[in-house]
């Protein structure tokens, strides 16, 4: 196995070298045998002691050149011309075997680079855990999202809020380019770095836009679309992001960086779990609002390169349409609903108006309405349940098949805060038992799982988390 280094192929200003730290006592607490199989690096698996020191840092792959990303972000509305991997390194890249598809392998925790600024690069255990156990359970959701191949907890202590022991996970994603990246070179006037830097990306992730007449206009509008589709994903399932800053926005539309951000228990439009987010900023019902900025400041960047300012804001126009047409498709298939119009798509609303009112669990109650399909007694979702029942009724599948189709979209289980929160809690104290029961029951979300029911279930009022914390 030997890893290839496109991106350390480009110019040097794009990035700094680093190197990774080693710490005293590495060990192994994950290891994800179904991502190491399609990207074709099963074969490290059967040597544990050097699984152990090539993903805590300590020993480096054959063929890899580490290095630290420069980028650039809006962080919360403020404009930062420099941020850069201040605590990951990207060992280098891979081509999966399976797909074709080429990934980053990079390691997030592990010691400082150029960019650190004054932190000190490390990790806590805590968001290695959190970021394993939300990123794999968005992918078996069918989510596009970076990806977790491996954790290890290094036997150091990290001084945080209090101490905490050190963890570095090892991060999978189809690329780390961020709308910050783009920012960063046009923040410098830099036109030749943001040229070869459009053009790299535009290879990498939207070949077809390469050979279109407009190429930078062409990604510019791939890019929209698959933002919209991510944003409308996330707002089916209920997942806050909670820090959509445009150093968090990747490009290849594939969700970046698990800090603080929840999936919904009880359902409010307006729902905010970030600690940071003290204006509401990035709440749930924010989020196709907050992409559209993020975009607009990549549109920014991109019309230094071609087209003017109006080419780019019709392209932004169509994010709108998109995300809805995504939104209500998939917000009718949890309803059981095949085809999606204007009164399928009302019933949409009035559902989450009455969750809202209500108070109620939001994956929960999906689960808890189609089971009412096969009650006779008296409503439990009000009116609204009369009247998505005469629909579901007139549907040519009727019940049955609005039931196959509510059973295959709403998750029985997702990775609930104080769930993370419990399994966190348990490996500091060196017990990972909640961690790997997670793992096993997310891998498999649309199940029921005897003897996992527990899963399943909304905190009861002392095990509520309120507020997710900044993923240092
Ligand atoms: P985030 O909020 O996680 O997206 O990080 C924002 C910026 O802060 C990025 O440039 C990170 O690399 C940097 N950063 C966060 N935590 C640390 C740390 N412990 N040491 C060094 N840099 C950090
Ligand atoms: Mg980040």
């Amino acid at each position: 196995m030997n890893l290839i280094n496109s991106y350390a192929q480009l110019p040097e200003h794009f990035y700094a070298h680093t190197q990774t730290a080693s710490v005293p006592k590495p060990a192994l607490i994950a290891w994800n045998e179904d991502l190491a199989a399609h990207l074709g690096l099963n074969d490290l698996g059967a040597d544990k002691e050097s699984l152990v020191r090539i993903f805590s840092g300590s020993e480096p792959l054959p063929g890899g050149k580490t290095i630290a990303m420069a980028y650039a972000g809006h962080q919360f509305g403020h404009f930062v011309p420099q941020l850069g991997d201040g605590r990951a390194a990207l060992l280098g890249e891979v081509v999966s075997p399976v797909d074709g598809a080429r990934y980053d392998i990079q390691l997030k925790g592990s010691g400082q680079t150029p960019f650190s600024r004054r932190g000190d690069g490390k990790s806590s255990l805590g968001p290695v855990i959190r970021e394993y156990l939300l990123s794999e359970a968005m992918h078996r959701l069918g989510v596009p999202t970076t990806r977790a191949l491996a954790a290890v907890s290094t036997g150091e202590m990290v001084i945080r809020e209090s101490d905490e022991p050190g963890g570095v996970l090892t991060r999978v994603a189809a690329s780390h380019i961020r709308v910050g990246t783009f920012q960063f070179f046009a923040a410098r006037n830099d036109q030749d770095a943001l040229a070869e830097l459009t053009h790299y990306a535009t290879a990498r992730h939207y070949p077809d836009a390469t050979t279109k007449e407009r190429p930078v206009l062409a990604f510019f509008s791939e890019v929209v679309e698959a933002q919209a589709k991510l944003i409308a994903h996330w707002m089916a399932l209920g997942f806050i992001h909670g820090v959509m800053n445009t150093d968090n926005t990747a490009i290849s539309g594939e969700t970046l960086d698990y800090g603080p951000c929840a999936f919904m228990d009880e359902f409010h439009i307006d729902k905010v779990f970030s600690s940071i987010d003290q204006h509401g900023r990035y709440a749930y019902g924010q989020q196709a609002n907050m992409a559209q900025w993020n975009l607009a400041r990549l549109a920014e960047c991109l019309m230094m390169l071609e087209g003017e300012q109006e080419d780019y804001e019709s392209a932004l126009e169509r994010f709108q349409p998109h995300f809805e047409a995504h939104y209500f498709a998939l917000m009718c298939e949890k309803l059981g609903l095949a085809s999606h119009n204007k009164s399928h798509d009302e019933l949409v609303t009035g559902w989450l108006q009455h969750l809202q009112d209500h108070q109620l669990d939001y994956s929960l109650s999906f689960r808890q309405l189609a089971a009412r399909m096969n009650k006779n007694d008296s409503p439990v979702f009000g009116q609204f349940e009369i009247r998505w029942l005469q629909c579901i009724d007139e549907q040519p599948g009727g019940r049955q098949s609005a039931g196959q189709l509510m059973a295959s979209t709403n998750p029985v289980v997702i990775p609930r805060n104080h769930q993370v929160e419990r399994a966190i809690q348990a490996a500091f104290q060196g017990d990972f038992s909640v961690f790997n029961e997670l793992r096993q029951v997310l891998a498999e979300p649309f199940t029921e799982q005897p003897g996992f029911a527990c899963y399943s279930e909304p905190p009861l009022a002392h095990e509520r988390v309120a507020m997710t914390f900044c993923g240092t």
